[in-house]
Protein backbone atom coordinates (compact mmCIF):
# COMPACT_ATOMS: atom_id res chain seq x y z
CA UNK A 1 0.00 0.00 0.00
CA UNK A 2 1.20 3.66 -0.81
CA UNK A 3 1.39 5.03 2.85
CA UNK A 4 1.46 9.02 1.05
CA UNK A 5 1.47 10.41 -2.07
CA UNK A 6 2.49 13.82 -2.99
CA UNK A 7 1.86 14.75 -6.06
CA UNK A 8 2.89 18.81 -7.17
CA UNK A 9 4.06 19.83 -4.14
CA UNK A 10 4.51 23.98 -4.25
CA UNK A 11 5.19 26.17 -0.99
CA UNK A 12 6.38 29.68 -1.04
CA UNK A 13 7.35 32.26 2.05
CA UNK A 14 7.41 35.16 -0.29
CA UNK A 15 9.77 35.20 -3.05
CA UNK A 16 11.37 31.75 -1.13
CA UNK A 17 9.96 28.94 -2.76
CA UNK A 18 10.42 26.29 0.42
CA UNK A 19 9.06 23.27 -1.63
CA UNK A 20 8.81 23.44 -5.11
CA UNK A 21 6.64 20.94 -7.10
CA UNK A 22 7.61 17.91 -5.07
CA UNK A 23 6.43 14.07 -6.09
CA UNK A 24 6.59 11.67 -4.19
CA UNK A 25 5.70 8.28 -3.35
CA UNK A 26 6.39 6.46 0.15
CA UNK A 27 5.10 2.65 0.23
CA UNK A 28 4.05 1.05 3.68
CA UNK A 29 7.10 -0.74 5.48
CA UNK A 30 9.63 1.82 4.39
CA UNK A 31 11.87 3.89 6.41
CA UNK A 32 11.74 6.93 4.32
CA UNK A 33 14.66 9.55 4.95
CA UNK A 34 14.16 13.20 3.33
CA UNK A 35 17.42 13.85 3.15
CA UNK A 36 18.96 17.66 2.44
CA UNK A 37 20.78 20.27 3.61
CA UNK A 38 19.82 22.93 6.30
CA UNK A 39 16.35 25.25 4.55
CA UNK A 40 16.18 22.73 1.29
CA UNK A 41 12.29 22.26 2.24
CA UNK A 42 12.43 19.26 4.54
CA UNK A 43 10.50 20.85 7.36
CA UNK A 44 7.94 22.55 5.07
CA UNK A 45 7.25 19.40 3.32
CA UNK A 46 6.60 17.66 6.65
CA UNK A 47 4.77 20.25 8.58
CA UNK A 48 2.72 20.27 4.87
CA UNK A 49 1.68 16.72 4.83
CA UNK A 50 0.59 16.58 8.49
CA UNK A 51 -1.73 19.38 7.67
CA UNK A 52 0.36 22.36 9.86
CA UNK A 53 1.51 24.44 6.96
CA UNK A 54 -1.19 25.03 3.62
CA UNK A 55 1.06 24.75 0.23
CA UNK A 56 0.58 26.90 -2.38
CA UNK A 57 -0.90 24.07 -5.14
CA UNK A 58 -0.44 20.05 -5.09
CA UNK A 59 -1.81 17.45 -2.92
CA UNK A 60 -0.93 14.85 -1.05
CA UNK A 61 -3.07 11.21 0.21
CA UNK A 62 -2.57 9.47 2.99
CA UNK A 63 -3.20 5.40 2.66
CA UNK A 64 -4.77 5.39 -0.06
CA UNK A 65 -7.47 7.19 0.97
CA UNK A 66 -8.53 4.76 3.38
CA UNK A 67 -8.93 6.88 6.17
CA UNK A 68 -10.80 9.62 5.03
CA UNK A 69 -10.15 12.68 7.21
CA UNK A 70 -9.25 10.64 10.14
CA UNK A 71 -5.81 10.03 8.59
CA UNK A 72 -4.36 11.83 11.07
CA UNK A 73 -5.22 9.70 14.21
CA UNK A 74 -3.15 6.62 12.35
CA UNK A 75 0.11 9.27 12.46
CA UNK A 76 2.46 10.12 15.38
CA UNK A 77 4.55 13.31 14.63
CA UNK A 78 7.93 15.11 16.23
CA UNK A 79 8.63 18.05 14.89
CA UNK A 80 9.87 19.78 17.67
CA UNK A 81 10.17 18.84 21.37
CA UNK A 82 6.73 18.65 22.95
CA UNK A 83 6.74 20.26 26.38
CA UNK A 84 6.54 17.71 28.99
CA UNK A 85 5.36 18.85 32.93
CA UNK A 86 8.88 19.15 34.48
CA UNK A 87 7.73 17.58 38.26
CA UNK A 88 5.68 14.51 36.98
CA UNK A 89 7.17 11.31 35.62
CA UNK A 90 7.16 9.76 32.03
CA UNK A 91 3.95 7.66 33.03
CA UNK A 92 2.12 10.53 34.25
CA UNK A 93 3.35 12.78 31.17
CA UNK A 94 2.23 9.99 28.67
CA UNK A 95 -0.61 10.03 30.29
CA UNK A 96 -1.43 13.24 29.05
CA UNK A 97 -0.09 12.87 25.99
CA UNK A 98 -2.99 9.72 25.58
CA UNK A 99 -5.76 12.25 27.13
CA UNK A 100 -4.64 14.91 24.27
CA UNK A 101 -4.70 12.26 21.73
CA UNK A 102 -7.98 10.61 23.42
CA UNK A 103 -6.25 7.26 23.44
CA UNK A 104 -7.40 4.89 26.11
CA UNK A 105 -5.27 2.12 26.08
CA UNK A 106 -1.47 3.89 25.23
CA UNK A 107 0.34 0.41 26.58
CA UNK A 108 2.47 2.91 27.98
CA UNK A 109 4.87 0.41 29.70
CA UNK A 110 5.49 -1.03 25.93
CA UNK A 111 6.41 1.95 24.46
CA UNK A 112 8.87 2.91 27.41
CA UNK A 113 10.30 -0.47 27.16
CA UNK A 114 10.64 0.36 23.11
CA UNK A 115 12.53 3.89 23.78
CA UNK A 116 14.69 2.64 27.00
CA UNK A 117 13.20 4.39 29.51
CA UNK A 118 11.36 1.96 31.52
CA UNK A 119 13.82 1.71 34.22
CA UNK A 120 13.50 5.57 34.87
CA UNK A 121 9.35 5.26 34.55
CA UNK A 122 8.63 6.81 37.90
CA UNK A 123 11.57 9.75 38.03
CA UNK A 124 10.42 13.33 37.30
CA UNK A 125 11.50 14.57 33.81
CA UNK A 126 13.36 17.65 35.17
CA UNK A 127 16.29 14.47 35.93
CA UNK A 128 16.43 13.30 32.24
CA UNK A 129 19.63 13.87 30.44
CA UNK A 130 18.67 15.63 26.65
CA UNK A 131 18.87 11.94 25.52
CA UNK A 132 16.17 10.98 27.18
CA UNK A 133 13.81 13.70 26.70
CA UNK A 134 14.38 13.51 23.36
CA UNK A 135 13.38 9.49 23.60
CA UNK A 136 10.33 10.61 25.65
CA UNK A 137 9.54 12.61 22.64
CA UNK A 138 9.78 9.83 20.28
CA UNK A 139 7.18 7.90 22.70
CA UNK A 140 4.97 10.81 22.81
CA UNK A 141 4.60 9.88 19.32
CA UNK A 142 3.99 6.63 19.44
CA UNK A 143 1.13 6.89 21.96
CA UNK A 144 -1.58 5.74 19.80
CA UNK A 145 0.26 3.36 18.22
CA UNK A 146 0.29 4.52 14.67
CA UNK A 147 0.79 2.99 11.26
CA UNK A 148 3.30 6.28 10.65
CA UNK A 149 5.76 8.06 12.64
CA UNK A 150 7.34 11.02 11.16
CA UNK A 151 10.33 12.62 12.47
CA UNK A 152 11.88 15.50 11.99
CA UNK A 153 15.83 15.35 12.10
CA UNK A 154 15.64 13.31 15.43
CA UNK A 155 19.43 12.97 16.34
CA UNK A 156 19.94 16.62 16.51
CA UNK A 157 22.02 17.80 19.26
CA UNK A 158 22.42 14.41 20.40
CA UNK A 159 25.67 12.98 21.67
CA UNK A 160 27.14 10.08 19.87
CA UNK A 161 25.36 7.58 22.51
CA UNK A 162 22.36 9.22 22.36
CA UNK A 163 22.38 9.29 18.53
CA UNK A 164 23.14 5.49 18.62
CA UNK A 165 20.24 5.32 20.94
CA UNK A 166 17.68 6.93 18.85
CA UNK A 167 18.99 5.31 15.70
CA UNK A 168 18.14 2.14 17.20
CA UNK A 169 15.03 2.32 18.82
CA UNK A 170 13.80 3.84 14.95
CA UNK A 171 14.84 0.61 13.73
CA UNK A 172 13.01 -0.70 16.03
CA UNK A 173 9.87 0.70 15.23
CA UNK A 174 10.45 -0.07 11.47
CA UNK A 175 10.96 -3.68 12.78
CA UNK A 176 7.43 -3.72 14.28
CA UNK A 177 5.84 -2.85 10.76
CA UNK A 178 5.46 1.16 10.91
CA UNK A 179 6.40 3.58 8.31
CA UNK A 180 8.88 5.53 9.12
CA UNK A 181 9.45 9.37 7.60
CA UNK A 182 12.39 11.04 8.93
CA UNK A 183 14.34 14.33 8.24
CA UNK A 184 17.87 14.68 7.91
CA UNK A 185 20.69 16.43 6.69
CA UNK A 186 22.99 13.36 7.69
CA UNK A 187 23.99 11.05 4.58
CA UNK A 188 25.71 9.13 6.97
CA UNK A 189 22.06 8.98 9.23
CA UNK A 190 20.10 8.45 6.12
CA UNK A 191 22.24 5.63 5.09
CA UNK A 192 22.43 3.50 7.97
CA UNK A 193 18.94 3.61 9.30
CA UNK A 194 16.97 4.51 5.78
CA UNK A 195 15.50 1.75 3.54
CA UNK A 196 14.42 4.81 0.66
CA UNK A 197 15.50 8.02 0.37
CA UNK A 198 14.27 11.39 -1.04
CA UNK A 199 17.11 13.90 -1.93
CA UNK A 200 16.17 17.78 -2.05
CA UNK A 201 17.90 20.74 -1.98
CA UNK A 202 16.47 24.34 -2.47
CA UNK A 203 13.18 22.50 -2.17
CA UNK A 204 13.94 20.52 -5.53
CA UNK A 205 13.94 16.70 -5.46
CA UNK A 206 17.16 15.92 -7.02
CA UNK A 207 16.70 11.71 -6.70
CA UNK A 208 14.45 9.48 -4.66
CA UNK A 209 14.49 5.91 -4.56
CA UNK A 210 15.67 2.60 -2.31
CA UNK A 211 19.06 3.93 -0.51
CA UNK A 212 21.33 1.28 -1.68
CA UNK A 213 20.45 2.10 -5.45
CA UNK A 214 21.17 6.03 -4.51
CA UNK A 215 23.37 6.68 -1.69
CA UNK A 216 25.75 3.58 -2.85
CA UNK A 217 29.30 4.17 -3.97
CA UNK A 218 29.04 2.02 -6.71
CA UNK A 219 29.33 3.39 -10.10
CA UNK A 220 27.07 2.48 -12.80
CA UNK A 221 28.66 0.64 -16.07
CA UNK A 222 26.17 0.14 -19.36
CA UNK A 223 27.93 -2.78 -21.14
CA UNK A 224 26.93 -4.97 -24.30
CA UNK A 225 28.40 -7.63 -26.88
CA UNK A 226 26.94 -9.69 -29.51
CA UNK A 227 26.91 -12.96 -26.79
CA UNK A 228 25.32 -11.07 -23.82
CA UNK A 229 24.88 -14.56 -22.20
CA UNK A 230 28.94 -15.04 -21.71
CA UNK A 231 29.41 -11.33 -21.10
CA UNK A 232 27.67 -11.84 -18.08
CA UNK A 233 29.38 -15.07 -17.19
CA UNK A 234 32.40 -13.29 -17.22
CA UNK A 235 31.64 -10.31 -15.65
CA UNK A 236 29.65 -12.30 -12.63
CA UNK A 237 33.05 -13.93 -11.52
CA UNK A 238 34.76 -10.61 -11.87
CA UNK A 239 36.05 -8.53 -9.14
CA UNK A 240 34.36 -5.43 -8.85
CA UNK A 241 31.66 -6.16 -10.57
CA UNK A 242 28.96 -6.01 -7.37
CA UNK A 243 25.66 -6.58 -9.18
CA UNK A 244 24.38 -7.37 -12.81
CA UNK A 245 21.06 -6.71 -14.14
CA UNK A 246 19.58 -7.62 -17.87
CA UNK A 247 18.25 -4.04 -19.65
CA UNK A 248 17.05 -5.13 -23.26
CA UNK A 249 20.34 -5.53 -25.00
CA UNK A 250 22.65 -4.57 -22.82
CA UNK A 251 23.95 -5.23 -19.11
CA UNK A 252 23.84 -2.55 -16.32
CA UNK A 253 26.55 -2.95 -13.73
CA UNK A 254 26.64 -1.85 -10.21
CA UNK A 255 30.58 -2.05 -9.71
CA UNK A 256 33.10 -0.40 -7.32
CA UNK A 257 34.86 2.85 -7.44
CA UNK A 258 37.72 1.56 -8.53
CA UNK A 259 36.50 0.01 -11.82
CA UNK A 260 37.85 1.00 -14.62
CA UNK A 261 36.81 0.94 -18.87
CA UNK A 262 40.00 -0.16 -19.96
CA UNK A 263 39.61 -2.87 -16.85
CA UNK A 264 36.05 -4.38 -18.32
CA UNK A 265 37.46 -3.69 -21.79
CA UNK A 266 40.25 -6.17 -21.28
CA UNK A 267 38.64 -8.77 -19.60
CA UNK A 268 36.08 -9.01 -22.95
CA UNK A 269 39.18 -8.63 -25.18
CA UNK A 270 41.20 -11.56 -23.13
CA UNK A 271 38.11 -13.76 -23.13
CA UNK A 272 37.58 -13.64 -27.21
CA UNK A 273 34.77 -11.23 -27.02
CA UNK A 274 33.91 -7.31 -28.67
CA UNK A 275 32.49 -4.74 -26.53
CA UNK A 276 29.74 -3.58 -28.55
CA UNK A 277 28.86 -0.69 -25.98
CA UNK A 278 30.61 0.50 -23.00
CA UNK A 279 29.32 3.58 -20.79
CA UNK A 280 30.46 4.50 -16.83
CA UNK A 281 28.01 6.60 -15.59
CA UNK A 282 29.30 9.53 -13.49
CA UNK A 283 27.60 9.61 -10.09
CA UNK A 284 25.62 12.91 -11.08
CA UNK A 285 25.06 13.17 -7.43
CA UNK A 286 28.18 13.19 -5.54
CA UNK A 287 28.80 17.29 -6.01
CA UNK A 288 24.94 17.65 -4.44
CA UNK A 289 26.11 15.40 -1.81
CA UNK A 290 29.10 17.70 -0.79
CA UNK A 291 26.91 20.50 0.93
CA UNK A 292 24.79 17.54 3.33
CA UNK A 293 26.52 16.52 6.36
CA UNK A 294 28.68 13.18 5.80
CA UNK A 295 29.91 12.45 9.66
CA UNK A 296 27.39 11.99 12.72
P1 LIG B 1 16.36 22.91 8.55
O1 LIG B 1 17.00 21.57 8.61
O2 LIG B 1 17.34 24.04 8.71
O3 LIG B 1 15.14 23.07 9.38
P2 LIG B 1 14.71 22.39 6.25
O4 LIG B 1 15.28 21.56 5.17
O5 LIG B 1 13.78 21.74 7.19
O6 LIG B 1 15.89 23.08 7.03
P3 LIG B 1 12.70 24.40 5.92
O7 LIG B 1 12.70 24.71 7.38
O8 LIG B 1 11.56 23.66 5.37
O9 LIG B 1 14.04 23.63 5.53
O10 LIG B 1 12.90 25.77 5.13
C1 LIG B 1 12.91 25.87 3.71
C2 LIG B 1 13.07 27.33 3.32
O11 LIG B 1 11.88 28.06 3.66
C3 LIG B 1 14.21 28.05 4.01
O12 LIG B 1 14.78 28.95 3.09
C4 LIG B 1 13.53 28.79 5.15
O13 LIG B 1 14.24 29.95 5.49
C5 LIG B 1 12.18 29.13 4.54
N1 LIG B 1 11.12 29.20 5.56
C6 LIG B 1 10.68 28.17 6.32
N2 LIG B 1 9.67 28.58 7.14
C7 LIG B 1 9.47 29.89 6.87
C8 LIG B 1 8.56 30.89 7.38
N3 LIG B 1 7.63 30.59 8.30
N4 LIG B 1 8.65 32.13 6.87
C9 LIG B 1 9.56 32.45 5.92
N5 LIG B 1 10.44 31.56 5.40
C10 LIG B 1 10.41 30.30 5.86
Amino acid sequence: MKILQIAGLTKRYGNITAVNNLNLEIESGSVFGILGPNGSGKTTTLGTVLGIIKADSGNFTWFDGKYGNQERMHIGALLETPNFYPYLSPVKNLEITAHIKRCSEPEIDRILEIVNLAQRRDSAFSTFSYGMKQRLAIAAALVGNPEVLIFDEPTNGLDPQGIAEVREIIQRIAGEGKTIIMASHILDEVEKVCSHVAIIKRGNLLASGEVGAILSNDRQVDIAAEDLGRLRELLANFPGVNSIKEKGKRLQLQVSQTMTATALNKLAFDNGLILSHLAMKPKSLESEFLEITAGK
